[in-house]
Order: structure tokens, then sequence, then C-alpha cells
């Protein structure tokens, strides 16, 4: 399908929403994005962005506002939980400066992505827009809106359901489908300046693994803080991102019997934590229907553990305007060539990202297998097995 001022209407302004929106602006749609929160916050903390994901965000115009803002870990440490030394160091090569391995705090990614959306022509970006339902006819989409108290009604060439985990387009498109809880939650926090302890000179991803649980952190915000992000097992299972939570449930997986004192001194520097308890969708959702489309998680919610989370949403997002902006298609064989394209690739992802927790989670004579054979491959080996993810280009 050909660009030619058609309206594309994205359901929220995440991280796929508006990648979404500019690389679609790219091909000469124009763009309503509707989104739900009346203002973007600094809800969330820090995000992952592999070479991948940032080489879609730099074709997009993005690598000297984001260079502000990102930081680019020389390495990626995997530690032992309970001795508290390191296992095995992955070197983050920087020989591609075009695709860089990033971290960045998810609001900064956001309020860049909106930046760059709110000044293109083509997008118009509203705040305070909930999508509540939509309809399709012969012609196009009616999407019913609302803004406030006010009822708002688009006729659109293709719905794009860009709005996460708890996706409304998603409901009415596949309603069978519901988020399923793993019984794991995310305790998240960050520590202001420096690690207190085990903390490496150069800006670097920490991997903690233990029984049980595992804990992540890495530098953000021009290295004035690090980003703390401890999984283990739980049963609150409520929804939202940002629940606050106290120190000694966040703490309570990382007891002194099984873990060592560094890993125990991260967990007590975070001052104030916050809950997010992970949701996975199956594989068979619904990716697209016609005209209607889902993207990011709305479509393939997964664990965070391969880091992909907002990498595959990226993706998809590209792929998504290289589909749609072909001439060849009519809107809903675009549709369908999209899903084609990425599903097989993410359901890889999805697997990756169980099987990783799996392993990190590993306790007793199977953890100390586990080590033995990281040790045994080596960083350099164990990181050339994320190639197929890394490697990929739109
Ligand atoms: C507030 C928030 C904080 C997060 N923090 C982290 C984090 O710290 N670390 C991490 O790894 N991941 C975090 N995530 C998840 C991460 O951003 C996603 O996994 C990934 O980026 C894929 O993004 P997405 O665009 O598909 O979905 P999301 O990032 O979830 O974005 C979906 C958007 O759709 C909007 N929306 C929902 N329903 C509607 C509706 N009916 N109408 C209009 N708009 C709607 C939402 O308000 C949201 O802005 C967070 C997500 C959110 C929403």
């Amino acid at each position: 399908m050909n660009g030619g001022r058609a309206t594309v209407l994205v359901a929220g302004a995440g991280i796929g929403g508006l990648t979404a929106a500019l690389a679609l602006a790219g091909k000469g749609f124009k763009i309503i994005v509707a989104e739900r929160a009346p203002r973007l916050e600094e809800a969330g903390a820090g995000l992952q962005l592999s070479p991948n994901a940032s080489s879609v965000l730099i074709s997009l115009g993005l690598l000297s506002s984001l260079e502000t803002s990102a930081i680019a870990p020389d390495a990626v440490s995997v530690m032992s939980g309970p001795r508290g030394s390191e296992l095995v160091r992955l070197p983050l090569d920087k020989s591609s400066p075009t695709a860089p391995y990033w971290v960045i705090h998810r609001a900064d990614l956001q309020a860049t992505l909106a930046a760059q959306a709110n000044a293109h022509p083509l997008i118009e970006l509203r705040l305070g827009c909930e999508l509540e339902n939509f309809a399709t006819t012969t012609g196009g989409v009616v999407v019913n809106l609302r803004q406030g108290t006010t009822p708002q009604r688009e006729t659109v060439a293709a719905l794009i359901g860009a709005d996460g985990l708890w996706s409304a387009v998603r409901r009415q498109l596949d309603p069978v489908i519901q988020p399923r809880f793993t019984g794991l939650i995310a305790w998240r926090g960050t520590i202001e300046n420096r690690l207190p302890l085990g903390q490496a000179e150069s800006p670097r991803v920490q991997l903690w693994m233990g029984s049980n649980a595992h804990l992540v952190t890495y530098p953000m915000a021009h290295g004035q803080q690090t980003n703390v992000v401890a999984i283990s097992s739980g049963q609150w299972h409520d929804q939202g991102w940002s629940v606050p939570a106290t120190a000694a449930e966040a703490g309570a997986a990382f007891t002194a019997s099984r873990w060592s004192e560094p890993a125990r001194a991260i967990i007590a520097s975070v001052t104030q934590w916050r809950k997010w308890a992970l949701f996975t969708l199956p594989a068979s959702v619904t990716w697209a229907d016609g005209r209607v489309a889902l993207l990011g998680d709305a479509a393939h919610a997964m664990l965070p553990f391969a880091a992909q989370g907002a990498g595959m949403a990226i993706e998809d997002a590209a792929i998504l305007a290289e589909c749609l902006g072909d001439t060849n298609d009519d809107v809903a064989t675009a549709l369908k060539r999209y899903t084609d394209l990425r599903r097989e690739r993410v359901a890889r992802v999805q697997n990756l990202a169980r099987q990783n927790g799996r392993i990190y989670h590993l306790a007793g004579p199977a953890a100390a297998a586990r080590d033995f054979a990281m040790r045994l491959l080596g960083g350099r080996r164990l990181l050339s097995r994320q190639n197929w993810i890394y490697d990929w280009r739109a």
C-alpha cells in the first residue's frame, strides 16, 4: 500500500507506538497517535537496546538526541550471587558505531521519540485520548476514542494496536486471549550515583544469578544513577508498572544464607522500590485481521530476561512500516505479511527469555554445572550466541 496520505491510527504512545508512528510517517502516511495517559510520565526505569533495536532508532534520525541520554556499556558481567565474584564477562563490541548497545531510562527514550513525533508534520499525538473500540467497514476502520469526557470518532485506513499488555485492541481482535501471570515479580529501584560495591570503573551491565532469583544493574542518567531490577517469585499480581513496594518485600529472596555481601549491598542501597508483576501472552495471539494489527507487548508480551521487550516492539514498527509502505499490497495483505515476517522470530525470542529465566535461577549442583559451563565457554562465545538477535537489521 502506498502511504499517499492515507491515515493510520496508532493506539498507544509507548516505545512501540511512537517508533511505528515515526516509521510510518517516513513512508508518507498521516498518523494519529492516541495515548490514554494525559502526559508521558517518568514511570518505569531502565531499558536495554541492543544493536537490532538501536539501528532502527538511528535510521529514524535519532542518533544525536539519544546519544545525550543513552549509555553504551562496555560489557555484561555475569556475577555469581552466592560468591559475589564475576563468572564471565561478555564484551559488548563497539566496532559497529552505527549500531551501539545502549542502556537508557524508559522515560528518556519515550520523551525523545515523542519530541520527534511532535515535530513531524504528518504525526498528531493526542494525549489523554483512550481507544474504546473499533469497527471495520469495507473501506476502513472506524475507531471510537474518548479524550477526557469528549467522544471522538476517526475513520482510518488501518488501526495499529500498540497499547501494551492489557491492549483494548487485542481484547476485540482476539477476546479469548488473557495475559498470564508467570509467578515472578520484578522489583525495581535506582541508586543515586554509584554502586556501593562491585561496580566496575567503566559502565557495565551486571547480571547476578542466584537460587530462584536474579538481579540486574546498569548505569543510567549520565552515570548519575544505577538501575536495579531484582526478580523473584511471588503471588502478588496486580496490574501496573510502578506500584510502590517495601524494601522488606523486595529483599526477601536475597537472604544472607544464599546471597553474597556485594549483591545484598546493592539491594540495601535502593531507597525506594517499585514492583511490577510479570505477565506474558501465549504465542497463539491473533496479530492481525483485515485492517487491524497489533504490535509490541499487545501482540507478544514476554519475560524481560532476554532484554528484548522494547527491542521486539521497535523491530515490529520497522517491519510494519516496510509492509504498509509497499505499493503492491492492499492494507490487509500488507498487515498479513507483517505478521508472517515477525511471528517466528518473536516466538524464538520469547522462548529464549523463558529459558534464560530458568538458567539464571538454578540452585545447588545444577547452578555449579551452569557456572562451570559458562566459564568454559567464555564471554565472547556466550555473546556470539546472541548474534541472531543483535545482527538483525530491518
Ligand atoms: C509506564 C510503563 C513503564 C514501563 N517500565 C518499564 C521498565 O522500567 N523496564 C522495562 O523493561 N519495561 C518497562 N515497560 C514495558 C516496556 O516499555 C515494554 O515492554 C516495551 O517497551 C514494549 O512497549 P510497547 O510500546 O509495546 O508497550 P507499552 O510500553 O506498554 O506502551 C503501551 C502504551 O499504550 C497506552 N495505552 C494502553 N491502553 C490504551 C488505550 N486503550 N488507548 C490508548 N492508549 C493506551 C499505554 O498508556 C502505554 O503508553 C514499561 C511500560 C509502561 C507502560
